[in-house]
């Protein structure tokens, strides 16, 4: 059964990431709201700590995937414990890294969310060739491109192509909305080989910067996570050679239904989605820490206002609590190789819907004193996202209602 308590390493790693957090994060958490970008010389700072954005977007270490702890290590260094609950371990520090700053969370150096398709469907070659680059010496970002202006939540209507040539492809196309898309040494780009074949044709494709044909024409200007660098990627007659293919072709031709591009990229969501939720959770957490405070020490301790903010505050605490344990148990399932789709997508819709109501409760609690550059306010603009990426709300009840209807089905 699912364990609520934490082992030594893991109480260890979050306690190291919550410092971090309030020590290195939140001094420069309104500085790079204000700027519109995290300053060069932190990520340089940071990047020679070791401290990098791991695949799946937790903090972590080797670049080689799923690591979890703050520090790089090696492999033979990591505790096994941590290694064997390295979604749960991800997704604990994940709260705390949203909790200092979701934005800069989502700057930290590394292969970030284009880190799971290449550890997950990349040949030994390529794991090698994209994933050791994410060193000391200079920080360095991985990006994961699938949305385009027609295909945003149905990403099965992508239209960016991909033609085979001799020796490669030839991709046209453009995606929007692509987290450090403009900064990333690489691109996991979805693209398809054949529209006529609906999914089946999709296919992933590593696109190095500076490729020709290959440019970030636009950063977006956001209500929030205005640190973090979204941007619009254009493909102009780009060759990528057959080397970049994510998996090579065999791997496709080997795959059922020949449906393994839609599937990479979804397989990368049910990983995913418990690092966003836990991420929003750290959102919450830090509103809500806030507020407590705040109600502590400004509130009158007895009459009306005090009852109904001790209400608010309990409720909070609750559904904090909830969204918590939904995304262990979505770890959790991923850590003891479960399918955890339906949990990823529970939690994930729990969590953001929950953390953009928490943050407005909080506002409310804080009245005048939550205006002009708080960090409750901020916390509001940042966490309208954590709704909406990686599906909105509404897409992850399409998810859950489908898998009910699947085991439904399985009963009679
Ligand atoms: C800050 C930010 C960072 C992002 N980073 C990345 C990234 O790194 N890589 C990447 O590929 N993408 C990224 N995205 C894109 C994100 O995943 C999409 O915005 C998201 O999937 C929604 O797509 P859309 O914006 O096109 O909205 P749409 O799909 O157009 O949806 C609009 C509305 O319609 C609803 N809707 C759509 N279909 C249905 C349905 N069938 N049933 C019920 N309701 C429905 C949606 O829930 C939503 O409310 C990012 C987005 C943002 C804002």
């Amino acid at each position: 059964m699912i364990e609520f308590k934490l082992t030594p390493a893991q109480k260890q790693m979050k306690d190291l990431t919550h410092w971090f957090a309030a020590n290195e994060m939140r001094p420069i958490s309104m500085l790079s709201d204000k700027l519109g970008k995290v300053p060069d010389e932190w990520l340089d700072k940071v990047n020679k700590m070791g401290i990098t954005l791991a695949a799946g977007g937790g903090m972590g270490g080797s670049g080689s995937g799923s690591g979890s702890s703050g520090a790089k290590k090696d492999d033979a260094d990591v505790d096994p414990e941590v290694k064997r609950q390295t979604n749960r371990t991800t997704v604990i520090a994940a709260e705390e890294v949203g909790w200092g700053d979701p934005a800069i969370a989502l700057t930290l150096p590394g292969p970030g969310l284009g880190g799971p398709p290449v550890q997950g469907s990349g040949t030994p070659e390529q794991k090698q060739r994209f994933l050791s680059i994410f060193t000391k010496d200079k920080p360095r970002w991985g990006a994961y491109a699938l949305t385009e202006p027609e295909a945003g939540s149905d990403v099965s209507n992508i239209r960016t192509t991909a033609q085979k040539v001799d020796g490669g492809y030839v991709i046209n196309g453009q995606k929007i909305f692509i987290t450090n898309g403009g900064r990333a040494s690489w691109v996991v780009v979805f693209a398809t080989v054949d529209r006529s074949a609906g999914r089946a044709g999709h296919r992933a494709f590593v696109v190095e910067q500076g490729t020709p044909g290959f440019r970030c024409s636009r950063l977006a200007h956001k209500m929030g996570m205005r640190a973090s660098e979204t941007a619009e990627l254009v493909f102009e007659d780009c060759f990528v050679p057959d080397e970049n293919l994510l998996g090579g072709e065999e791997y496709y031709a080997k795959r059922a239904e020949g449906k393994s591009g839609f599937q990479v990229a979804m397989a990368t969501f049910d990983n995913t989605r418990p690092v966003v939720a836990a991420m929003a959770t750290g959102i919450a957490q830090a509103a809500y820490d806030y507020t407590l405070d705040f109600v502590r020490k400004e509130y009158p301790k007895s009459g009306r206002l005090y009852q109904l903010a001790c209400e608010k505050l309990a409720d909070m605490e609750q559904t904090i609590q909830a969204g918590r344990l939904l995304t262990w148990e979505a770890a959790w399932k991923a850590d003891i190789g479960q399918p955890n789709s339906k949990e990823a997508a529970m939690c994930k819709a729990y969590a953001g819907k929950n953390a953009l109501e928490v943050c407005e409760t909080c506002l409310e609690l804080l009245g005048p004193a939550g205006i002009d550059g708080h960090i409750v306010e901020k916390l509001y603009r940042d966490v309208k996202v954590y709704d909406i990426f990686e599906g909105t709300n509404q897409v992850q009840h399409l998810i859950v209602a489908r898998r009910l209807y699947d085991a439904f089905e399985l009963r009679i």
